[in-house]
Formats: C-alpha cells, structure tokens, sequence
C-alpha cells in the first residue's frame, strides 16, 4: 500500500497522540475508563454505554448474506437457511461478513474513520470481524485476495486514505500477529474507480445502480492472475450493496470464482 507524505506524518502524529491522550469511544468519543481486569471491554474499544447498544450479527442468518432471522423453525438446518431476499433474487456476492447491523451508533465509527483522520479505528474493526476471517480462511484454504473498494483518485487524493485499505491491512496484521499460516495478499490496486460518483446517500438502489454503472475496471496488469481466484471484498459499511455488486461484476466478469464482502455494518431493511 503506497502512502503519502502527508499521511505518513498523521499516521505518526495519531501514534504518538494516542500513546498520550486518553482513549475514546470511537463513536461518542467520550474517554473511556475500564476496568484493567474486564477484558472484553478493555477490548472492545467502546465506552459501557455504546458498547451495550452495539447490535452484533449473529445466528441464526442467512447462510448467502447474514441477514438474521427473528426465529428459525424446530428442525430447520440452519446451515442450509436462505432468506426471501437471497432467494427471490440470488445475489452475485458469495456472503457478507459484517460485524454490526447499521445504526447511528456504530455509523459514527465510520463517520470517524473517513472524515476524522482516526485511522487507528481500522484496527478496532478488524478485531471485530476477525471472527469471521478464521472460519472462511478454514473453509477457504489458501490463495485468497484482499481487495479494498477503492476510491476515485479525486477522493483519495483529498482524504489521503482509503478507510477500506486501512481496514484490510489491519486485518492482514491481525492474522501476521497470530502467525496464521496461509495469510491472504492484500491486492490494494486490483480494482479502480473510474468515475467519480456524488454521495450515494439519498439514492434509491435503483439511482445507486445508475450511478455505479461502469464506475469500476480491473487494473490491467492482474488479468492473467485472476481466473478462478477468491476474493475478499473490503468496504466501510453495506447499504444496498450497489457499491459492491458494482465491484463484484467486475471481478467476476474477469473470472474471479468467488467474492465475500467484508464490512463494518450493513443496513438490515
Ligand atoms: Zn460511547
Ligand atoms: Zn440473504
């Protein structure tokens, strides 16, 4: 991953920050005191209060896109459930991996992480999908690609960052530091967006789709390497998924077998 000066000189002035100043909860940004011997919430990140709100994805779900269900039927396997949404219309992803269902809450952490310059929140999120990335790394074997929904280079040069690189390399340290085996290669140019979309929010899926038409290209020099391979797709937060079914066009229109998002938070509608 290729970092600007500028950048360079706020990741140091954030370290160096944050070895001084007290933490805060990454979306009150109250300070945060816990207990030394309360381990989860040492952890966590999260002031008590945000911390008791967080609504965590969790089974019984949707086996394609982690929706969860209310209830499952007695006797019902649970690792066959597709929901209406899934089967009404199968997606072009092959799952969704999301740590929390979208609320102003954890929302803020976006917010932060974009707009803020609190980089160090990409590591809180990979410690909370990681959960995820062991079970597919199980079921997946070797040989995968992390790729970040990439910003139009107007954006990136104005940002600095890209919060979904960031979240990808966090989550790549995360498996170096627990001397995972087979760690996948964080591919952080292997897609482009080519056209600057205006904000999405406010859009209907329908306009999103319009608007992303074309939005993203494979970069050429991976063509040859792409054929059959599985991909993780990074992004901030999941809305209605044109972003990534965007993305997921394109890398399956140049042979990619499989592609599993990543994210933060997803709308649950
Ligand atoms: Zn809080
Ligand atoms: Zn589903």
């Amino acid at each position: 991953m290729q970092y600007s000066l500028s950048q360079i000189i706020t990741n140091i002035a954030n370290v160096s920050i944050a070895t001084i100043l007290p933490s805060r909860c990454p979306s009150c940004g109250d300070i945060v005191h816990h207990n030394q011997n309360d381990h989860v919430m040492k952890h966590s990140g999260f002031c008590i209060s945000c911390w008791n709100e967080l609504k965590f994805l969790t089974p019984p779900w949707c086996i394609s896109c982690t929706r969860p269900f209310e209830f499952i039927e007695e006797g019902a396997n649970s690792e066959q459930l597709k929901c209406g949404y899934c089967i009404h219309k199968p997606p072009l992803h092959d799952g969704i991996r999301a740590a929390l269902i979208y609320d102003d809450i954890n929302s803020k952490v976006i917010l932060k992480l974009k707009y803020s310059g609190r980089i160090s929140i990409a590591n809180l999120i990979a410690d909370h999908l990681q959960r995820f990335l062991y079970d597919d790394l199980d079921k997946l074997g070797g040989d995968i690609w992390m790729v970040p929904v990439p910003l139009h280079w107007t954006r990136l040069w104005k940002r600095t960052y890209n919060q979904s690189a960031l979240i990808a390399d966090a989550l790549i340290i995360s498996l170096k530091r627990d001397n995972v085996a087979e760690v996948p290669l964080h591919i952080v140019d292997l897609l482009k967006r080519i056209k600057r979309t205006p904000p999405l929010r406010g859009n209907n899926g329908k306009d999103r789709q319009r608007l992303l038409k074309n939005a993203f290209v494979l970069n050429p020099k991976y063509m040859n390497q792409i054929k059959g391979r599985t991909i993780i797709l990074v992004d901030d937060v999941y809305t209605s998924g044109a972003t990534t079914d965007a993305c997921v066009k394109t890398l399956k229109s140049a042979g990619a077998a499989k592609v599993i998002i990543y994210c933060w938070t997803r709308v649950i509608k």
